[in-house]
């Protein structure tokens, strides 16, 4: 398999030509999966390639992948986990009992509830900052006993900004890394390295994939240090790979990223402009709008707003009408998950159930790449039915 070094260096080209691959011994140019376990010794029992030994530690589908998401992100490297969770719990297995950890308190309900158990069950110290209050981050933060920050932005599921050079400042000063899960925003639209970010993750089975058919993480390491040597002795000893045919799947929507975030992102502005102000609508949340509380951060260190939107219904408390929308819908599809082709709609105070903190009345769509008059039009019908 041969390096990218010589790929082109728009993001858009590099991406379109899969990362630059091009077979050494046939010339193919979409890399083999490559299924094997393990790799024979040659007559002299040295590794034929000192890169791969067996597939739990390294394996030529993964590396091509994480080549291409590691450049896009512009960290030294990524590694790809068998679920965007098994990348979150990895970076978390790292620390030690004892050690403090601070994380937003708007982030991905699921991890939340997995850290908040995690934190217990091992002996760490876990203190949840809000980073729409001033002075909160820091607040949160033991100087010299924090180890990780961990913030989502933009997050889940008001699409809330959190300032990744504040924050990363604040980490450093306390001694701890700063991770970022970049997953809304995809490194097209927000590179967290740039604003002094020291880990970048993704759930990659959302927009990274964006065919709604691969389940995977990725963890991306500004340096090779200490740090990010124990993550990748956590997935190789952990052994949270992903299949070679998921990373392969991977790769080739990684080739589509920038047309896709490029669409959606124009259909979640056409949306946003429709339902603001619409008389069932109390508020539409994206961070496109000058009315969202993180326009003024989004604008300094987002390239777009992201194709994420979240519609708060008036007159709902109960979010019957809520649920009834989206029970309603043809073309937002009601299912889970997000950044795929086909656009989602969802209610999530139901999925994340009764203790969830996300209002009842907040309808969570995922927008996806068909043509915006089919998604508004649906979402008309739906609101008045
Ligand atoms: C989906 C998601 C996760 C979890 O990733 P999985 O791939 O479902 O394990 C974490 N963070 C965010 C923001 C997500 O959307």
């Amino acid at each position: 398999m041969q390096a990218d070094d010589d790929a082109p260096t728009a993001p858009e080209t590099f991406l379109a030509h899969g990362g630059g691959f091009r077979d050494a011994a046939n010339g193919a140019v979409v890399p083999p999966i490559e299924l094997s376990s393990t790799y024979a010794r040659g007559a002299d029992y040295a590794l034929v390639d000192p890169g791969v030994h067996y597939s739990r530690d390294e394996n030529p589908t993964y590396l091509h992948a994480e080549r291409v998401l590691a450049r896009l992100e512009g960290g030294a490297r990524a590694l790809l986990f068998s679920s965007g969770m098994a990348g979150a719990a990895a970076i978390f297995h790292t620390l030690r009992s004892g050690d403090h950890v601070v994380a937003s308190l708007l982030m991905y309900h699921g991890l939340r509830s997995w850290l908040k158990g995690f934190v217990e069950r091992y002996g760490l110290g876990l203190t949840l900052f809000d980073p729409r209050t001033d002075g909160s981050l820091a607040a949160a933060l033991r100087p010299g006993r924090t180890r990780l920050v961990w913030i989502e932005t933009p997050s889940n599921p008001t699409w809330e900004l959190t300032d990744i050079a504040a924050a990363a400042e604040l980490a450093h000063g306390a001694g701890a890394l700063l991770a970022c899960d970049s997953t809304v925003s995809t490194p097209l639209v927000t590179r967290p390295f740039e604003h002094g970010a020291d880990l970048v993750f993704h759930s990659a089975t959302k927009f990274l994939n964006g065919h709604s058919d691969v389940v995977a993480g990725a963890v991306v390491g500004r340096v090779e240090d200490e740090a990010w040597t124990r993550i990748r002795t956590e997935r190789a000893r952990g052994g949270a790979i992903l299949g070679p045919f998921e990373a392969w799947l991977l790769h080739r929507g990684l080739r589509t990223l920038h047309v896709r975030m490029a669409r959606a992102m124009e259909n979640a502005a056409r949306l946003a402009e429709r339902f603001d102000g619409h008389a069932a609508v109390e508020r539409v949340l994206w961070p496109g709008l000058s009315s969202h509380p993180g326009h003024a951060i989004a604008k300094k260190q987002m390239c777009g707003f992201g194709a994420m939107l979240s519609l708060l219904l008036a007159d709902d408390p109960e979010g019957a009408r809520a649920r009834r929308v989206a029970s309603t819908t043809r073309c937002f599809l009601p299912a889970t998950s997000l950044g795929g082709v086909e656009s989602l709609i969802e209610h999530r105070a139901t999925v994340e159930g009764p203790d969830s903190p996300t209002p009842k009345n907040l309808l969570r769509l995922s927008v996806g790449i068909e043509d915006a008059d089919d998604l508004i039009r649906d979402l008309e019908r739906a609101l008045e039915a």
